[in-house]
């Protein structure tokens, strides 16, 4: 079995900092990125909020950058989703379909998903115009209406992204938009956006490809196109029975990221409490890393 100091499970910002700040403090660091690194923002055309980019970013940039910034401080990769984490004595193993790493301590930061709506005609018609990825597939739906469920920031963020190629946007929220001002503003001046305040999809129609939404008040959009941004789960299932979760799926920790549990750590959306912003799965990186890094050491 593959021996190292610290396993970085995830592959977004969180993790990718984290393995990024433990190989330049010299410690021995292998991660688990799941098939594709990059996380929630790779397809993501502007990703705002970060300090040091203050015009955005494209998300597709960030990511890559951030993987190559851990590959050249020397970090070890393992494409492929951690399955399994069991203690070992003083420390650690991390299973996957690949094989299995022991390590004396571990950073988790496997992010989250983005929550499926739970209505008809969802799976059926997923990758037929049920989509999670604007700069993919807007392209796709030139001219066509689409609809964009949800209404918190990246709810806006990809309907202005959509509004580019689709005739309309339907950006249907069940209560009043939640998102940061400065989107909701940009959302407003938008002509092709039509903001459904209160509104909640029941159905998504179509037989071989999306053609209509329902809302519970009987109403039916045509639409090419949902795209569905309505919250995010973490990506924490599996670690169900071995790490404490709280109510909502994620790993509680002190103010140095650090678990109830010895040698291990979490970071980034999966952690209690993390706002959810890219600025801040970077900070939670360089801080798991650095705890983990004392940790060795003490
Ligand atoms: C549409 C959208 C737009 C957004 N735009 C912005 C923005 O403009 N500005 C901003 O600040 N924030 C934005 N966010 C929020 C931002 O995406 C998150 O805060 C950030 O991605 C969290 O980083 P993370 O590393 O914790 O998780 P993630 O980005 O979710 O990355 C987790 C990674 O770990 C991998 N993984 C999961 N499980 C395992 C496992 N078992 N083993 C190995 N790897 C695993 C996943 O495949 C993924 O690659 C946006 C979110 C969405 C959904």
């Amino acid at each position: 079995m593959q021996q190292t100091d610290v396993a970085v499970v995830g592959g977004g910002l969180a993790g990718l900092t984290a393995a990024a700040e433990l190989a330049r403090l010299g410690v021995k660091c292998t991660a688990f990125t799941g098939p594709a690194p990059g996380g929630l923002l790779l397809s993501i055309e502007s990703v705002e909020g970060m300090p040091e980019h203050p015009e955005g970013i494209p998300g597709y940039d960030l990511c890559p950058m951030a993987q190559e910034a851990a590959m050249d401080a020397g970090a070890e990769f393992i494409n492929d989703d951690a399955s399994a984490l069991q203690p070992d004595g003083d420390g650690w193993i991390v299973t996957s379909p690949e094989g299995s790493v022991r390590a004396r301590a571990v950073v988790l930061a496997p992010g989250a998903h983005l929550r499926p709506l739970g209505v008809p005609g969802e799976e059926r018609l997923a990758g037929k115009g049920v989509s999670h990825c604007a700069s993919c597939d807007g392209p796709l739906l030139r001219g066509k209406p689409v609809a964009v469920v949800g209404g918190g920031d990246a709810a806006c963020q990809e309907a202005l992204t959509i509004a580019a190629h689709a005739s309309e946007v339907h950006l249907i929220s069940r209560g009043p938009l939640r998102a940061r001002e400065s989107w909701q503003q940009r959302v407003r001046a938008q002509p092709k956006i039509q903001v459904h305040e209160g509104a909640r999809v029941t159905a998504i129609e179509g037989d071989n490809g999306v053609e209509a939404v329902t809302l519970a008040d009987g109403r039916t959009l045509p639409v090419a196109g949902v795209f569905a941004y309505a919250g995010l789960l973490p990506n924490t299932g599996w670690l169900q029975g071995v790490v404490e979760l709280d109510a909502d799926g994620r790993i509680p920790v002190d103010g140095h990221m650090g678990s109830k549990q010895p040698g291990l750590f979490a970071a980034g959306f999966a952690r209690s409490g993390n706002n959810g912003q890219a600025a801040e799965a970077e900070a939670d990186g360089k801080a798991a890393a650095e705890a983990a890094h004392k940790y060795l050491n003490t």
